[in-house]
């Protein structure tokens, strides 16, 4: 999903147009200005992580918070959870501005909202901050170490990511075997290095790359992985190219150094512009989106929920594993539709909330 937000002053859309519900949580006592914004709960409760961060002004976060909780919607809803979308952001610096009291009020403000919004770990947010919040509410996943959570995501996003890869080579060349395929990756944090694994297992070929020396050796040192300089890696011709590190990675200046039939790989907002994806399939790459090869993580948290039973490895793993056909369908239908992935995906996704508004779908 591509966030383009709307000028208010055109006059044409609001910014805010088709989100349920924003609450702004003031409470100057402890510091807190917070954001939690609830994009839809029409497929279950609006779930998503609460980030903090040094935003430039009011306006910024605010948009950050609609754009997360949107996409928070499209990867809920096309992974197949019966989950909304929903984010908070808490605007201050992770590092100086955690005061006395702050989660624990942030923590009252969700529990406020009776389980329609469930809060997690984001950026700037650690498991200590996690506990305090769920000391007032228990509209919280996700706290590793804990009794019945569902820990680390990376490795669970890294098996869907090796999934949605193998949807894209099987579309490609005609069998889902990574052998002897060559995969670009972009990144060798955490969950490049669990695909890694992978990969290599399978018996794929991989040049890797990262501007982190210590990353790079970790990989070097167990997989004997080739390397290249960071911004060489858009040069190599390869059969995959998997951005595993930043967004806004294929746009105009890189689409045109791309020697590679796919791109797939975990990182999130890897299309600069939707045009970017347009001129993907025109230039006969696919790209497997975004959002939807990275679901591996959400799907896994999903399973700590207790609507699910109590979190099961072995339950969510099988889900995450899905995405492999959940790729292969969106292969399948731009195909048949000769319009690019990303506007494929995002109508899958809004075909499924549209369902489950009409009631035609079962979700609780
Ligand atoms: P990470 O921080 O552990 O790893 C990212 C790596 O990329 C780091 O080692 C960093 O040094 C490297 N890097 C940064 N800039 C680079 C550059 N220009 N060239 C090469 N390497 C560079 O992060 P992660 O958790 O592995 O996540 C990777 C991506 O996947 C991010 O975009 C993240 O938002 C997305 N994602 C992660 C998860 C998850 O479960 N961790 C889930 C969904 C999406």
């Amino acid at each position: 999903m591509v966030f383009e937000g709307m000028n208010p002053a055109s006059g044409k859309r609001s910014l805010c147009d088709g989100f349920e519900q924003l609450i702004f949580c003031n409470d100057p006592s402890v510091g807190l200005k917070a954001i939690i914004s609830m994009h839809s709960t029409v497929l279950g409760p609006a779930t998503g992580g609460c980030r903090m961060w040094t935003y430039a002004s009011e306006q910024e976060a605010f948009t950050d918070v609609l754009r997360l909780s949107k996409g928070m919607t499209y990867k809920a809803a096309i992974s197949g959870l019966n989950w909304g979308g929903g984010k908070a952001v808490i605007i201050g610096n992770p590092k100086t501005d955690k005061r006395e009291g702050i989660f624990e009020k942030f923590g009252e403000y969700v529990d406020k909202l009776g389980g329609n919004y469930v809060t997690a770990k984001d950026v700037g947010i650690g498991a200590d901050d996690l506990k305090r919040i769920k000391s007032k509410t228990s509209h919280v996943l996700g706290i590793e170490g804990e009794a019945g959570s569902s820990g680390d995501p990376s490795p669970a996003t890294a098996w869907g990511v090796f999934h949605g890869i193998k949807a894209c080579v099987k579309k490609v060349f005609g069998t889902s075997s990574l052998s002897g395929r060559k995969i670009a990756l972009q990144g060798l944090g955490s969950v490049n290095y669990y695909l890694l694994e992978h990969l290599m297992a399978e018996g794929a070929s991989v040049i890797g790359c990262d501007i982190d020396q210590a990353m790079l050796d970790r990989a070097v040192m167990k997989y004997r992985i080739e390397t290249v300089n960071p911004d060489a890696i858009y040069d190599v011709p390869c059969d995959i190219f998997a951005p595993g590190a930043l967004g806004a990675v294929i746009n105009t200046k890189t689409l045109s150094r791309l020697k590679t039939k796919i791109i797939a790989g975990a990182a999130n907002n890897q299309l600069a512009t939707s045009e970017d994806g347009y001129e993907v399939t025109k230039r006969g790459m696919i790209y497997a989106p975004d959002y939807a090869i990275n679901a591996g993580g959400l799907i896994n948290i999903y399973y700590e929920g207790v609507a699910q039973g109590g979190y099961s490895k072995a339950r969510a793993y099988e889900h995450v594993s899905r995405i492999e056909n959940i790729i292969g369908d969106i292969l399948d239908r731009a195909e048949a539709e000769n319009l690019p992935t990303h506007i494929i995906a995002d109508r899958i996704a809004e075909e499924r909330v549209e369902q489950a508004r009409r009631g035609q779908i079962q979700t609780r």
